[in-house]
């Protein structure tokens, strides 16, 4: 089944990546509008589903389509391609050969759905959405947490393939709960890479499978981040409540079922960092809970949320007072001095759900101290009046080596799709800290650099044709040029 499926990709591939930029373009934007046509069917099932309320989902389904329509005006453009042209040197010693590059896609590629966002990083998400743009025919992995939401938007793409004269086999979808058939999908050798986002097991695991192989392949998988904020003196000293409620509502939000919640906050001991601590163990208890995405989700969370909270020197400021039902998880927030989180490895690893743990630092030194012993990050957010980033500028530069974006004054958990975007991070935030899964970049994962030297003209593509006939920017013996 599995062996066909890729088969299938295979064959749909020399055709699909044939097709014009207008034309992906219009099927990309097609597979939107279908996906939209699907109104609130689509909603209420994936609300039944996931449990996430309707707002969410709204604002989910909308951020779906404008990822597909970004990449489309992406694909229109065409610049995205990176073409390069030296033009020969024939009079140089020795003569320079006339040589012009540009990326082009990798082939079949296998896209695992994720759980938490059933929308916008699942079947048509934003792995698919870059993929095809990219000029990939994508087998997707459904996700086993969301199978009706997955089928309905399945069946969008399907309408769209149609609508456009795509190949049958563009996308296809395989729908499966065992180990095995992920397994099978990423060891297939005509499978030429693989886009996830999940835990650090799932993703170290596809890693491994990719490794066994005859050929290797990349497999672009975001995992693990507990995107660290750092509290600076003078803005703590100024709005320890503010801040404190600030926290509280983002680790918190969507029951900590995101990338990029913030897991870990750190400060130096001082008044102000007493009433921040009072605040936040207040304010936890009362914040509403609602179920999680699935009862596995849910199981690993309370479990996590035991071990973390027995490491030894841990104190609990707050968790939900409220008797919990149900997958509902019980949300909390811990505290710990700065030897201890240093000597406690247990203590950096993420908890998936609504916990966040306060480190109370002795020194400046000692949160640069932290900061060097972190893992790789997906974010790591600063909150600092003008004059704590100036006397801190060691430190926000120690940030930048530990995460893909670097924030001042703002919580992390809400992400841009725009081209400046950065959605990656040093392991195990990511596989591969050079690429981003969300914005525009997230399409240089799916493509490969290609060399044409001294090629014959009728023969190259119209990307490195000399009258640029798809007026593309262009890097053409050392100038910037359309
Ligand atoms: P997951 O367990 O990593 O599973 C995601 C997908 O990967 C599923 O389709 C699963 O296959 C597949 N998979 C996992 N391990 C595999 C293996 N060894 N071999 C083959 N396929 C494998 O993620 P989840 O179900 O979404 O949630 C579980 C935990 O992942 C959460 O509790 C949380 O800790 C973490 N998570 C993290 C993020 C993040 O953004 N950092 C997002 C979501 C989840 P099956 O369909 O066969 O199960």
């Amino acid at each position: 089944m599995n062996k066909q499926t890729m088969q299938q990709a295979a064959t749909a591939f020399p055709v699909y990546r044939k097709k014009s930029n207008a034309e992906r373009a219009e099927f990309l934007e097609r597979i939107a509008s279908e996906i939209e046509a699907l109104g609130d069917t689509l909603i209420q099932t994936a609300m039944a589903e996931s449990n996430l309320p309707e707002a969410r989902l709204l604002g989910e389904r909308g951020r779906t389509a404008n990822q597909l329509r970004l990449f489309a005006n992406l694909v229109r453009e065409g610049s995205w391609v990176e073409a390069v042209i030296d033009t020969a040197q024939p009079e140089r010693i020795p003569p320079r050969p006339d040589l012009r590059k540009m990326l082009n896609p990798l082939g079949p590629v296998v896209v695992f759905g994720a759980s938490n966002f059933p929308l916008a990083f699942s079947t048509a998400g934003g792995d698919t959405a870059s993929a095809l743009a990219a000029g990939c025919t994508v087998v997707i992995k459904g996700h086993p947490g969301h199978p009706k939401t997955s089928a309905l938007v399945f069946g969008a793409m399907q309408a769209a393939i149609a609508a456009c004269g795509m190949p049958e086999h563009t996308i296809q979808h395989v729908d499966s709960t065992d180990f095995a058939t992920g397994k099978a999908l990423v060891q297939d050798p005509l499978t030429q890479a693989v886009g996830f986002t999940g835990s650090l097991a799932g993703g170290t695991a596809l890693v491994e499978y990719a490794r066994e192989r005859k050929q290797p392949i990349p497999v672009f998988a975001e995992m693990s981040s507990i995107n660290p904020v750092i509290l600076l003196p003078e803005i703590l000293s100024a709005q320890p409540e503010a801040l404190a409620k600030q926290l509280a509502a983002s680790f918190t939000l969507g029951m900590g079922q995101f990338c990029t919640k913030p897991g870990l906050i750190l400060a130096q001991d001082c008044e102000a960092l007493d009433v921040f601590l009072r605040t936040i163990g207040h304010e936890v208890p009362g914040l509403p809970t609602m179920p999680m995405l699935h009862g596995g989700i849910h199981a690993a969370y309370e479990k996590n949320l035991h071990t973390a909270l027995e490491q030894p020197g841990l104190g609990v400021l707050g968790k939900t007072a409220k008797e919990v039902s149900g997958i509902e998880p019980t949300a909390a927030v811990a505290l710990v001095d700065g030897d201890t989180f240093l000597a406690n490895p247990k203590l950096h690893e993420e908890v998936f759900g609504p916990y966040a743990l306060v480190v109370k630092c002795q020194s400046k030194q000692q949160i640069a101290q932290i900061l060097e012993h972190l893992e790789g990050q997906l974010t790591l957010t600063f909150m600092a009046t003008d004059a704590d980033a100036l006397a801190n500028a060691d430190l926000v530069e120690l940030g930048q080596s530990r995460a893909g974006r670097v924030i001042f004054n703002g919580v992390p958990t809400g992400v841009e799709v725009v081209a400046s975007m950065q959605h990656g991070g040093p392991y195990p935030a990511t596989t591969d800290s050079r690429f981003t899964s969300v914005g525009s970049d997230a399409i240089k994962r799916w493509a490969r650099p290609i060399c044409y030297q001294n090629y014959p003209a009728a023969l190259l593509p119209m990307e490195l044709q000399d009258n640029n006939p798809l007026g593309i920017w262009r890097w053409v013996d050392g100038v910037f040029t359309k």
